[in-house]
């Protein structure tokens, strides 16, 4: 084991009795990347220099409160002051903002070491990391499989050791997706938990920031470093934030968990549902009561969900029209033709599918047969979540129907990689938090078992995944990757 294989945890017990430098850990990072950049291409940008005098600044001070001296990496879909951002958009290509999102100020403040800038599906949009303008990413279980998405490149870098954590956003399943895929334990907090500020956007009433992390106490840690209200995001909550790392407690007797049939349904590979099945006969051990219930409306979500990012991300993409910022074509002879151009050479085939969707969902005369619909559609998921609430603390299911597919299999029928997200997207619909722990293995690939909770109740969710790890020991396999 190296450094760059530890938890945060344990690097930081490392570092405050003095048995590691945070440049030291930086370095073992840093060689793990050289060594598996060549296979998994989880980064879009290393910041080699920027991440030493960091590290080199922690260790001078001495103080390894917080995440001082624990190297990240960042989804390229979150703003980095001077340092490029392109949500794998030839879009944004070489957009370098001037200001730091909220939640990266926060580590900044924390003290951690960012690494650098993981690759995505372009503006978020996709199950796979094939979306990226750039190249896709790799699976670290299997180098011909896709890591998930849109946080593909967040989550391989984790599970290949390349950093101890990293942050992503989840839209409909984009850091719960790639946790399952990629056997690392990823959180999607309740909407307006986490501020959006700095975060490009997809689709504003579905997103939300999320942390992927090796085991859920790092994942408390990290979500409650960054949680919290922000003057700067209307829709963040000006509510108290817990301190998550409190709920790490392995006595879960009486704590109530609901299974919904309908996510055991729909191309649910057996392997993945036995393994979510053995994970509930674990709970039961545990002393929590399990029963299984319906969320009658779950059909529907797909569909509804597909409307309603769609048609926020063609009004939050109307922005990039060449004229501020982004990508221009000089060669237009007019002003018309010049944002056309632009957009045609800036976005990727999915954004621009999504883009025409959205707009025609939006459209008069289509506005009430589609969009409105799927509106009425989201409130009947919530009021379906919100009953079994009334009787349960948690929901447990599968988080994808099966385990990582391999790379290109899916990419050219875009509803079969949509089905994908048929278990994550009812959560960000009813904005829930929801998080994906490791449970298991099918065909040698990590399986994901999807817990979800009640509004604000991320404590709950992370104390029934800290019981669950406590109790077994998927979260501490690691994968091959074939190199020193
Ligand atoms: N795969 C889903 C989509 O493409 C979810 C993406 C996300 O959560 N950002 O919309």
């Amino acid at each position: 084991m190296q450094l760059c294989d530890l938890t945060i945890h344990q690097l930081k017990s490392l570092l405050e009795k003095k048995e590691a430098t945070a440049e030291e850990i930086l370095d073992s990072c840093l060689v793990r990347i050289q060594a598996v950049e060549p296979k998994v291409r989880a980064f879009i940008t290393v910041l080699e220099d920027s991440a030493r005098e960091i590290a080199r600044a922690i260790d001078k001070q001495g103080n390894y409160q917080g995440l001082a001296g624990i190297p990240y990496g960042l989804k390229d879909v979150f703003c980095t002051r001077g340092v490029k951002t392109t949500c794998a958009s030839r879009m944004l290509e070489n957009f370098v903002p001037n200001y730091d999102a909220t939640a990266v100020s926060r580590l900044i403040e924390a003290g951690a070491v960012m690494v650098g800038k993981l690759n995505m599906d372009e503006f978020a949009m996709g199950s796979s990391t094939e979306h990226s303008a750039f190249f896709p990413t790799h699976n670290p279980w299997d180098y011909n499989r896709v890591p998930g998405g849109s946080s593909g490149g967040s989550a391989a870098a984790v599970a290949a050791g390349e950093i101890p954590f990293s942050l992503g956003s989840d839209t409909g399943g984009s850091v719960r997706q790639p946790a399952a895929y990629c056997g690392v334990v990823g959180i999607k907090p309740t909407y307006g938990r986490i501020s959006r500020w700095g975060v490009i956007a997809y689709a504003s009433s579905l997103d939300q920031v999320g942390v992927l992390t090796r085991d859920v106490a790092d994942c408390a840690l990290v979500l409650k470093t960054i949680s919290g209200y922000d003057p700067l995001d209307s829709t963040s909550i000006n509510i108290e934030v817990p301190n998550y790392p409190d709920s790490l407690q392995d006595d879960i007797r009486g704590l109530k968990i609901a299974y919904p049939r309908e996510y055991f349904q729909q191309g649910v590979d057996e392997q993945v549902k036995a393994a979510v099945m053995q994970a509930l006969k674990t709970y039961e051990s545990l002393g929590a009561v399990v029963d299984e219930v319906s969320l009658p409306h779950s059909e529907y979500a797909l569909p509804a969900y597909y409307l309603v990012a769609n048609a926020e991300a063609s009004a939050n993409l109307a922005k990039y029209d060449g004229v501020r910022y982004g990508l221009r074509d000089f060669s237009a002879e007019n002003v018309v033709d010049m944002f056309s151009q632009s957009r045609a050479q800036g976005f990727g085939p999915e954004v621009k599918r999504r883009i025409m969707l959205g707009t025609y969902a939006l459209s008069a005369g289509y506005y009430e047969a589609y969009y409105l619909k799927a509106l009425k559609v989201r409130r009947l998921l919530k009021n379906d979540f919100d009953q079994v609430f009334e009787n349960f603390d948690v929901i447990a299911a599968p988080t994808t129907p099966t385990v990582a597919f391999k790379i290109g299999e899916q990419v050219g029928d875009p509803l079969t990689l949509y089905m994908n997200d048929i278990l994550t997207v009812p959560v960000n619909m009813a904005g829930l938090p929801g998080m994906s722990i490791p449970c298991g293995f099918a065909d040698g690939m990590p399986i994901g078992l999807q817990l979800i909770g009640k509004p604000f109740a991320e404590s709950t969710i992370i104390k029934a995944a800290y019981a669950f790890e406590q109790a077994t020991s998927f979260h501490l396999a690691k994968p091959a990757l074939g190199v020193k």
